[in-house]
């Protein structure tokens, strides 16, 4: 049984704002708006997102036993205890970890050239010392 090419019922259809071709119309379509104009009518999605507000507990606070909030509320494993409030000194945040610094593809050539420069040498030193070795025993 041969697979049935589904994508050749759909039709290609010109933007009708910018006339830019638009694939896989559904085959009734009769005008279509490309995706970019959507964009541009509707609004980035980035703007419509809430942003995230920075807490400054620490990532995972929730999952900790006990976490006491800077302004003193006790958190048991995220959840709110209002009678602890301000009884206990705030949890201690540790500063985040920089992220290792990645290296660049020429960095990585450079320290694999200079592993192979280093593994080289040890070889010319052994042969000499083998040289030298079978010499000293002549
Ligand atoms: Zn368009």
């Amino acid at each position: 049984m041969k697979p049935i090419k589904r994508v050749k019922s759909y039709k290609t259809l010109n933007c009708r704002k910018c006339s830019r071709a638009v694939h896989n119309c559904g085959e009734r379509a009769t005008a279509v708006i490309c995706s970019i104009c959507t964009m541009i009518a509707v609004g980035f999605p980035e703007e419509s997102k809430p942003k995230r507000k920075p807490s400054g507990r620490p990532s995972g606070w929730h999952f900790m036993k006990e976490f006491v909030d800077k302004d003193g509320k006790v958190f048991h494993k995220g959840k709110e205890q209002p009678k602890l409030k301000g009884t206990l000194p705030p949890t201690k945040v540790a500063p985040k970890k920089k992220p290792a610094k990645r290296r660049t593809k020429e960095e990585i050539l450079l320290a694999r050239n200079a592993e192979k420069k280093a593994a080289l040498k040890q070889a010319v030193k052994k042969q000499k010392d083998f040289i030298n070795h079978t010499l000293g025993d002549v």
